[in-house]
């Protein structure tokens, strides 16, 4: 049965393979929403529901206190560790902190991946205390998700352009792709130049239009499902991308197969 076919159905996706490559744990009420049950109890419930397979989270309380955070990631994914795949978070103010606290992550919390924030931590990507970040994730052989939004000071799309050259072997992840229609032009045209940029497409801008820009102009290759959970109705995210106007194939490596290589990289084993 086709994605669109089964989806429309309301039937789980549960014979494609699906990965969410960005989501969180935790509510957040300086964003001014009401997030009652963000918690990765209701997380699985929602991915069962769609059918899908893995989701890479990371704690929004980390942003404030991250070692706390990260913890918090940690449980969960013991709690459902075929599910959940942690990503840590680092502060780049504390630049002397940034390499323990990976280390601790990787070797003790179990985790695969790395999430950061410029925004929320008001530091520009391509600063000194983000540097730790890109040469650990390069050595380990996994991949680092940021945070990107058109306009920002700290991440705008095209201020990726020299850490990926920099570590042109390491799969970085522009969430939200830029955040916003100008911010998604922008995305595309780094992305083009950066063989090693991915495009996520969790954000309520991104209307299923967009997807199929984005995905003519780059390729299905680099481009990953996301839903931002808890932010937005994951139900949203989900039915973007299987209701696009692109074909079977470029579907499936969107929904799951492009970051589950990714993860795959990094040593994820399911
Ligand atoms: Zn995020």
């Amino acid at each position: 049965m086709a994605i669109e076919d089964k989806v429309r159905e309301g039937l789980p996706l549960d014979d494609v393979l699906v990965v969410d490559a960005h989501a969180h744990l935790g509510a957040y009420s300086e964003g001014r929403m009401y997030i009652p049950t963000p918690d990765e109890d209701t997380m699985v419930r929602l991915m069962d529901r769609m059918g899908v397979d893995v989701a890479c989270i990371s704690s929004l309380e980390a942003m404030s206190d991250f070692r706390a955070g990260n913890e918090r990631t940690a449980r969960a994914v013991r709690k459902y560790p075929d599910r959940l795949v942690g990503l840590a978070v680092v502060n780049p103010h504390y630049p002397e902190e940034v390499g323990p606290e990976l280390e601790r992550c990787f070797e003790e919390l179990g985790m695969k991946g790395i999430k950061i924030h410029p925004t929320c931590n008001d530091y520009p990507v391509d600063g000194k205390g983000y540097e730790e970040v890109w040469r650990f994730a390069s050595e380990r052989g996994t991949f680092v998700l940021s945070h990107t939004w058109q306009g920002s000071s700290t991440c705008g799309p095209k201020m990726f352009a020299s850490v990926a050259e920099k570590y042109p072997d390491l799969p970085i992840i522009l969430g939200h792709s830029g955040g916003n229609p100008k911010g998604y032009e922008e995305a595309i045209e780094v992305a083009k130049d950066h063989p090693n940029l991915y495009l996520d497409l969790c954000g309520s801008l991104i209307t299923g239009a967009w997807v199929e820009r984005i995905v003519e102009a780059v390729g299905a290759d680099r481009v990953l499902y996301g839903t931002d959970f808890p932010f937005i109705d994951p139900f949203y995210e989900f039915g973007k991308v299987c209701f696009a106007g692109i074909d079977e194939e470029e579907k499936k490596k969107i929904l799951g197969l492009n970051m589950a290589e990714i993860l795959r990289r990094a040593g994820w084993e399911r």
